[in-house]
């Protein structure tokens, strides 16, 4: 594969999480922009990497077997990604099955505390939109805009599913610790997803790439489909500065959100180690 170069989207989402194309819907996708190298990060869940190996292996698009953990870090949740994880790993998927359990709890919660403020039936009404094990906010959203309580995701998550509103459970996730220990279990590279987003002080998200270096992590996300230009540039001199190695991925959900794109991401930028060009990416 060497000499050609390859388009990368390591991190993106399918109906085994809140994504609204199916795993073949999503290899079919990223195959048609011209994503060479695609990792499937469902949130909490490797349920859609059989179906997304097999469409890929047929596609000869190399999928990377992937997952994006919800962590709870001080007040904050904040995603880490594990790349090339072996989904086999029984101290993952144990892992894995605790926080499905606790989304289970906390969407009963989510639908009571909305029940409280004159929305009824969110719970049959999100649950009704998964296709898989994973019930996110994301489907309560949907709901709700589908029930006409908003005319947007992005208004019902402002209005109902954030901190201080109606709808808002705080998350009891897995520790940093324990996210990592089950990515490094599994074989696989830890990554701090979108960091621009968690809006840390240059203090907090030092703490945070110290923290997460100390216990074995790899990379962080310099490109995202949510990162501003300067969000970008400011994730690669963080990179560079803490000898973190870059990943980019669209986090791309489907194509309701026309904002993002599979495969169309700006480049890493220069001075920065692409986490595939690393010695310890094994899928040169
Ligand atoms: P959960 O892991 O169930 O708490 O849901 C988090 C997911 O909700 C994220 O992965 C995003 O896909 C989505 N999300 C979070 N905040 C927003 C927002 N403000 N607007 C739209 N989607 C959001
Ligand atoms: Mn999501
Ligand atoms: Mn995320
Ligand atoms: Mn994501």
């Amino acid at each position: 594969m060497s000499g050609m170069a390859l388009h990368y989207d390591l991190h993106s989402h399918s109906t085994a999480s809140d994504g609204t194309l199916s795993p073949s819907g999503l290899v079919q996708a990223a195959h048609a922009a011209g994503v060479n190298v695609l990792a499937l990060t469902d949130h909490d869940t490797t349920d859609g990497l059989n179906e997304a190996g097999a469409v890929a292996t047929r596609l000869g698009l190399q999928l990377v077997a992937g997952v994006e953990i919800s962590v709870s870090w001080q007040p904050l949740t904040v995603h880490i990604l594990g790349l090339n994880i072996n989904p086999g790993c029984a101290a993952l998927q144990d892992g894995l099955e605790g926080l499905s359990e606790f989304r289970d709890w906390r969407a009963e919660e989510i639908a009571r505390r909305l029940e409280k403020s004159g929305i009824g039936g969110a719970y049959e009404g999100a649950c009704a939109l998964t296709r898989g094990r994973i019930v996110s906010r994301t489907h309560f959203a949907h709901y709700l805009v589908a029930a006409g309580h908003a005319v947007s995701v992005r208004e019902v998550f402002k209005r109902f599913l954030v901190h201080g509103k109606p709808g808002f459970v705080p998350g009891q996730w897995a520790s940093l610790e324990d996210a990592l220990a089950w990515i490094r279990r599994a074989g696989g590279l830890a990554v701090i997803a979108h960091p621009a987003r968690y809006r840390l002080t240059a203090t907090r998200l030092r703490r945070l790439i110290g923290e997460f270096k100390e216990l074995g992590g790899a990379g962080i996300e310099v490109v995202s489909g949510s990162h501003t230009r300067d969000n970008i540039d400011t994730m690669a001199m963080y990179a560079r500065r803490e000898a973190l190695l870059a990943s980019r991925g669209s986090d791309y959900h489907g194509p309701e959100n026309p904002w993002v794109r599979l495969g169309e991401l700006a480049e890493l930028p220069a001075g920065c180690r692409p986490i595939w060009d690393s010695e310890v990416w094994p899928l040169h």
